[in-house]
Parts: C-alpha cells; structure tokens; sequence
C-alpha cells in the first residue's frame, strides 16, 4: 500500500494543506447537528441549492440539473442534483452522519454542593468517561423557550469566553479511584463559584441569575438541547504538520468532504446525486433526524412527485441506487497493536478506507457488501488514480461497531462504508492525516461519476 505522502509534487502537497484549512474551519466552527446543518445549507445556497419546501409550495417541477435541498429539523439533510438519465436507474449517494460523541446537560442540570455550582449531564454515544476529566469544555446549543422564541448557546470558544470542565481527583489521593471508577453520574460540569443573595441554595442561583440576564429561566433548561463539548479549535499536529487534532472528526471528516464532494461538482452527473447528511448515528440512528426515520424516503418521493414520475419510479430508484456509508474508520494504533491485525488494518496517509463490513463477532449487524459492487467499485478508484485500502476494524473478536450502511441496505440497495481513518476515535480530541481528508474528497468526487 502506497503512502501518500511518499513520492509526492509540491502542487498535490498544497492542494491537501489548503482544503484541510477550510476542513479545520469547519470542525471548529460547527460542534453540533445544528451547527453543521446551518453551515452546510449556507454552503449548498451558494452553490445554487434550493429549499425543497419552496418548491413544494410554488407547484415547481424538477429537472435535470436542479439543485435541492431539503433540511428536518435542522439536523439532518439531504442534498440532490438531479442527473441526466432518468432516476429509475438509481442514484450516487454518499451518507455520512453530524453527531458526535459528547455531553449533554440534563433537563434540570443546575445543583450546587460544598459552595460550587455544577451541570448534570448525561452522555452522548460511546465515550471513554476518564477522557473528559481536566479539560477545557464549551457549552453549545439551543434554549426553546415556551413563546416560540429560540436562544442560541455558543459559550467557550472566543478567546475571552470563560470554559467549563469535569474536576479530576489527584493523583496523591487516587489510590482507590482508577480510570474504571469513572461512572456517567460523576461527569459533572463545574459553572460557578459566587453566591447570589438567596438564603439557600445560593451557589444555584447565581447561575441562574446569569440565565436570567440571558433572557433563560430555570424552566426553559426542560426545553433545551444543550452539548457540552471540547472547547478550542481544531489545529495542526506534528512538526510536519501532517495531521489534525480535533473534535467530532468522528463522522464530520466524512460529512464536510461528502459535501464538498457534491457541491464543488460543476457538471450535470449522469445519475442523480444525493448527499445525505444525519443525526442519531451515534445512538443507534433511532429518532425523527436520525436514517432509520423516513425522513430520507419521504424527501425523495416528493423529489419523484415533483419530476413528474409515478410512485414505482422511486421503488426502482431505490433499489438500483450505489451507497458510501462514508464513516470513519479505526487506524492502526503503533502504541496500541493488539486488538489490531496488522495485515487488514486502515493506516493513516494511505488513502480511503473501505470495510465490505462493520459488526461485532461474525459479522453481526454488518450489510457485507457485495463482491459485484466491490469490484464496480475498484475499477472507477483505480480510474480516478485514487488510493484507498480495503480493511477490518480490529481482530475478528476484539470489538466492533455500526454504520447507517444497514439501513439503507434495506432498499435493497448496493452499500458500503468508506471513509477516513482515526486514531483516538470517539476522544474529545480525535487524529486524522490530511492527506486522507483530501483523498476521501477526491474519491466521493469520483463516485458520484459512477455510471
Ligand atoms: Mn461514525
Ligand atoms: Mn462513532
């Protein structure tokens, strides 16, 4: 397997550095659902993308060339370019998901104890609970409030923010509280440290004053999506500057070069494209914005109503459509080699990664790819001169873990999982190398060419 950074010109060198300098933006500027959603309908709007809502309500028909979008919830879309041939013969869709593991703050997160107020939360997705100890925090999100208006939370990442973190206990003390102890119940927020001039509680009500001044009253927290996540920007790692540090590269590395995959794509591909960008993965792709809800299904069959096709066309479309499930993957760990096989593993900076399957023990919960499709696939990456390997998550029993891949395999539909590797998946601070970002971009590129 080839490294890409071996053998490579001072031109392809800069074209990785500088698209990971709008991929770092990204990651540090969008560390919710919300968050990425609002960025990428920003981004799709100046590409020419269209609310599929206002066609819908304007009697619009669709054709080739259209560019759609179609948002639920504000935290799951679906983008479409309307291809050439007709979309009974399927579509290109590349799906990646938004969420990230974190923190979440309980409905009435606000207690104080020994004179500290603190935040209750409850965590988000599988996470090493020791990792989020000692570390600076920010707190993003929404408050709903009861009169339909909407507060958003953006706190501890300007400079002049104050951060948030989870107390660690010292290591002269910690004799009889190891990494294992760490329980979900004592990943607690500490906010403050000032009283108000209540007679009791008054260490709680000083944060709810702050609230208060924030137009958020202790009720409103009931309605609200509050995340507690890693503060700070995602930065350059290494001396070479070859790699990224940051949050929620798990799955936003594969969700920003879908995207930008789809919509830096000037031409009118020969079938349709769809860039599926979802919620929930994280927890099992359960709930309205996540891929096991119709949302996804429901969006196409208004695109079809639109085209002007009966409702069968879709069915076909379905069935004959070609999928990434572009997710990350594990890279082989140097200073953790056993649970690895280091024959079939993903390395970082040699390329994208495909997985026929994910699962844990014999395959459990994997769609397995199929063969026929593999090999469609291998030809159109060796034509696109791509550099991709083909791995395995881990030794046969050492674990396991799921995609959205199954889902859509439903439809009956060729699917398989692509995407980028890490080291530290699910940290609050994740690894990736830029030279498998900007190879991921190319090959989603690649495959929306597919025919
Ligand atoms: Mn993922
Ligand atoms: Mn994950």
């Amino acid at each position: 397997m080839k490294n890409l950074w071996e053998n490579q010109t001072e031109e392809a060198r800069k074209k990785i550095f500088s698209f990971c300098e709008d991929y770092k933006n990204f990651i540090s500027e969008n560390k919710t659902e919300r968050e990425c959603l609002a960025q990428s309908v920003k981004m799709a709007k100046e590409k020419g993308y269209v609310d599929l809502n206002e066609l819908i309500v304007n009697k619009r028909t669709v054709k080739q060339g259209d560019k759609i979008f179609a948002l639920n919830r504000g935290k799951m879309g679906v983008f479409i370019k309307i291809g050439k041939k007709s979309i009974e013969e399927g579509f290109n869709i590349i799906g990646a998901h938004v969420d990230s593991p974190r923190l979440d703050l309980k409905a009435s997160p606000v207690y104080e104890n020994s004179e500290l107020a603190l935040l209750d939360t409850h965590y988000y997705g599988g996470i090493k609970k020791y990792q989020w100890l000692a570390n600076p925090l920010a707190l993003h999100g929404v408050v709903c409030k009861k009169d339909g208006k909407i507060i958003k939370i953006n706190i501890g990442e300007d400079q002049n923010d104050p951060v948030f973190t989870i107390s660690d206990l010292l290591p002269h003390l910690s004799k009889d509280v190891k990494v294992d102890n760490i329980n979900g119940e004592m990943l607690n927020v500490l906010v403050g440290g000032i009283p108000a001039k209540q007679e009791k509680n008054k260490f709680k009500h000083n944060v709810y004053d702050i609230l208060k001044s924030m137009d958020i009253l202790e009720q409103d927290l009931i309605s609200a999506e509050i995340e507690v996540v890693p503060a700070g920007r995602a930065r350059d790692l290494g001396l070479d500057r070859s790699m990224i540090l940051g949050y929620g590269q798990d799955d936003r590395v594969c969700a920003y070069t879908s995207l930008k995959a789809l919509l830096d794509d000037e031409e009118i591909p020969e079938r349709t494209s769809v860039c599926l960008l979802v919620d929930k993965e994280e927890i099992g792709s359960y709930g309205a914005t996540g891929m096991s809800s119709k949302f996804f299904e429901n969006v196409l069959a208004e695109i079809n109503f639109l085209l002007g096709n009966p409702e069968i066309s879709l069915r076909r479309a379905l069935s004959n459509s070609y999928m990434l499930s572009s997710d990350v993957t594990a890279g082989f760990d140097p200073n953790y080699p056993s649970p690895f096989n280091k024959d079939s593993e993903a390395y970082l900076a040699k390329g994208i990664a495909f997985n026929k399957y994910t699962g844990r023990g014999g395959k459990s919960g994997s769609n397995d790819a199929n063969p026929e499709f593999i090999a469609k696939l291998r030809r159109l990456m060796d034509d696109a001169n791509i550099t991709y390997q083909f791995t395995e998550m881990g030794k046969v029993d050492a674990g396991g873990g799921g995609t959205i891949a199954y889902i859509m395999a439903k439809y009956g539909m060729d699917v398989i999982d692509a995407g980028v590797p890490l080291l530290n998946m699910h940290a609050p601070w994740e690894v990736s190398s830029k030279a498998d970002v900007y190879e991921a971009y190319k090959a989603y590129k690649a495959f929306y060419k597919l025919k």
